[in-house]
């Protein structure tokens, strides 16, 4: 698979703040890539490294082939950006903020037919202020679009939205995707993470801690399944017969930790055949529990780190 990103053990320091200690990644054409850490992690030193907004202190990145640092111009013009916590000229309409854009540029707005693709086309007219949190961030998009880039850049995208525009924003982002740009995304939202990414980065403290796809990142690091069941005595004998692992939630249900998928599958059988009608949940491992494990602690809404 083609290359657009090669980083290879990255440095930033800021005085004797190590922002990015060392780090390797390489992102693949035309994927959705993932740079996931809490605030402070580095994650926005390192997008806009590969901006060429920063310098690296030591090791290499390289965006389409070329060096961050001596081929600067070359990557400009073919990528796009929308930076953390975007904001535009409240008092211009969409229209004229993406059309001032493109005359920064130089270039033909092609107003139409990215507004429509952001679902912004009936939006043209509206002052930018009265716009909602997401569809201010769809026209970070659409001006980032304008220059046509081949690898577009969100800086924490949905951040502060509410879920519902967190949601219809991953759908914008989904398509971007279809349309073929690769996306390169930092969040602290590990939903995000698992609705959007081909792949995904650890980042905790300046260092990468792992890298995979989503479902390898869960097989290795995620842990056991469990089997949640709201039942009897019986329920939770049934659960003992197939781990030893059985213990009582907050909310009095029996939950069965499990090593296999086979075993939840047995285990699931006589559970479900009993004339009980036990309520049952299955519970799959997630990013979360990955995180949790690699970084040994949570994200929480805002953010920060909580060990
Ligand atoms: P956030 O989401 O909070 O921006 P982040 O993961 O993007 O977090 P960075 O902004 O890259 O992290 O910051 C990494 C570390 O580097 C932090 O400790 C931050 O305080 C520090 N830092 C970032 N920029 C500078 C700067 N210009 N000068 C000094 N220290 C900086």
């Amino acid at each position: 698979m083609k290359k657009v990103i090669e980083v290879e053990k990255l440095t930033k320091r800021y005085g004797n703040v190590t922002a990015v200690n060392g780090i390797s990644f390489d992102v693949f054409h035309g994927e959705i890539f993932s740079l996931v850490g809490p605030n402070g992690a580095g994650k926005t030193t390192t997008v806009e490294i590969l901006e060429c907004l920063r310098k690296p202190t030591s090791g290499t990145a390289k965006v389409f082939g070329f060096d961050v640092v001596r081929e600067e111009r070359k990557i400009k013009r073919r990528i796009g950006v929308m930076p953390q916590e975007f904001n535009t000229f409240d008092r211009l309409t969409v229209r004229e903020n993406v059309e001032l854009v493109a005359k920064i540029y130089g270039v033909k707005a092609g107003l139409k037919q990215t507004l429509e693709s952001l679902g912004l086309w009936g939006l043209r007219d509206k002052k930018y202020e009265a716009l909602s949190g997401g569809m201010k961030r769809r026209v970070g998009i659409a001006m980032a679009l304008v220059s046509k880039p081949e690898l577009l850049f969100l800086d924490e995208p949905t951040t502060g939205l509410d879920p519902q525009a967190r949601r219809e924003l991953w759908e914008t982002i989904k398509s971007l995707k279809k349309m073929g740009v690769t996306i390169f995304l930092t969040t602290h939202y590990m939903e995000e993470v698992e609705a959007l990414s081909d792949r995904a980065s650890i980042i905790v403290k300046g260092r990468l801690l792992s890298t995979g796809t989503v479902d390898e990142l869960v097989s290795k690091y995620g842990g056991e399944m469990k089997i949640v069941v709201k039942g009897d005595k019986r329920a939770r004998e049934i659960l003992k017969k197939f781990t030893k692992n059985v213990s009582v939630d907050e909310s009095g249900s029996f939950v069965g930790t499990f090593q296999s998928r086979e075993v939840v599958a047995r285990a699931l059988l006589p559970l479900y055949r009993s004339s009980k009608k036990y309520k049952i949940n299955v519970v799959e491992p997630s990013m979360e529990d990955v995180f949790l494990r690699v970084a040994g602690g949570k994200i929480d809404e805002r953010g920060e780190l909580i060990s």
